[in-house]
Order: C-alpha cells, then structure tokens, then sequence
C-alpha cells in the first residue's frame, strides 16, 4: 500500500503544484468564500483523519488524490468548471497517521470542544469559558487531560486556588483524553448531518 508523507495534507493553502486544466482560478472556486466551508477527509481506509477547506479539497480531487464521498447542497462554479461542493472526501492512498496525534495536543479550544463548550461545575454553556486546572498548578497540578477541564469565569474565580474538595466543586465529568476524532469537534461547533455515519461517537 503507498503511503503518503501526512505532510501532504498539511498545507491548507499554496499548492504549489500547477493544478490541471480546468481547475477553477485560485479565489474563484464558488459563490461562497472556500474558507467558510469544512471537508471532513478521510483515510482510505474511511478513518477520519482531518478537515480541510473546500478549496484544499478540490484540488485533493482534481489531483485525484482523493474522490468525493459526500456531497453539499451547491457547486462550486468557475468559467468552463463546476463541480459539486465537496462535504466528505477520502483520500485514494492510505496516509499514515499517529494515532494519539490529535490527544497530545492540549489547547483550549480542544479542551472546551472536548467538553462541549460546557462549564464542568455549574453546567453553563454560556458566558466566556475558561480552562481550570483541577489540582491547581500551583499544588502541583500538571496540565494534561485527566486535570483540565471547561470552567465559566465566575467557577474559576469562586475556586481559585483550591483543591476541588476544598471548595467543594467536583468535575461533573472526570476529564479524561479525548477520542482521536476531537480534531473534528474543533474543527466545526455543529457536526454536519452528512458527516454522522464517518464519525465514531458522532450523536
Ligand atoms: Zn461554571
């Protein structure tokens, strides 16, 4: 089976390879902005491995590096070129991919993603959210994923700097790594309908 360096789908924009002809022109690829749009992409082997724009994704099918899988509700139009607004592709040769990549990278939007957007004491989802250290750092609390958890202002204020037993406020969830697929959860706050059935633990 070849493998292609994950590289490969690393660069979201500046293709520097010519597309072929017919391609529609960069900045001209559809009546919406190509950035405000998400392709959920696919290994060959249908593990979810990324999401892309559509613009990266049109040029992945163009190359035929990838086919379409699923398709949107509009098409992407240029002179002499229109094609169907991609919505799941999967790429036509396997890419290796390190399976704990997407768990090792702790940010906060993973983190809120992770949780739902959802404060871990009080159950709020609104308001500005914040990423509590469960055991405070300065107790020793290490930034991973069992100690990071979603917090409104207000709970990370009312906790400071104390431990959860001190100030009574306990994770609603014990936080824990999160599935190899939270990528897609940061990537997009709603899961498009058409991406349900590629997505393990998607309802
Ligand atoms: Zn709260």
């Amino acid at each position: 089976m070849t493998v292609q360096p994950l590289s490969a789908l690393d660069s979201q924009a500046g293709d520097s390879d010519p597309a072929p002809s017919g391609a529609p022109p960069d900045g001209r690829s559809g009546r919406r902005a190509s950035s405000s749009g998400r392709v959920l992409v696919l290994n060959a082997s249908y593990e979810p491995i990324n999401v892309c724009t559509v613009r990266r994704a049109t040029v992945l099918i163009l190359k035929d590096r990838a086919e379409i899988l699923e398709i949107g509700d509009w098409q992407l139009h240029a002179e002499r070129f229109a094609m169907p607004r991609p919505m799941v592709i999967r790429l036509t040769t396997y890419v290796r991919v390190p399976r704990e990549a997407h768990r090792r990278k702790i940010t906060r939007r993973a983190v809120f993603a992770r949780d739902r957007w959802t404060c871990q004491y009080c159950g709020t989802e609104r308001g500005s959210l914040t990423v509590d250290h469960v055991i405070p750092r300065s107790k020793g609390g290490p930034t991973d994923w069992d100690n990071v958890v979603t917090c409104c202002a207000p709970c990370n204020r009312r906790k400071g700097d104390r431990l959860p037993r001190q100030a009574n406020m306990i994770p609603r969830q014990p936080p824990a790594a999160p599935h190899s697929t939270i990528f897609i959860h940061v990537a997009v706050p709603v899961i498009p309908r058409s991406w349900e059935q590629y997505i393990p633990q998607a309802a």
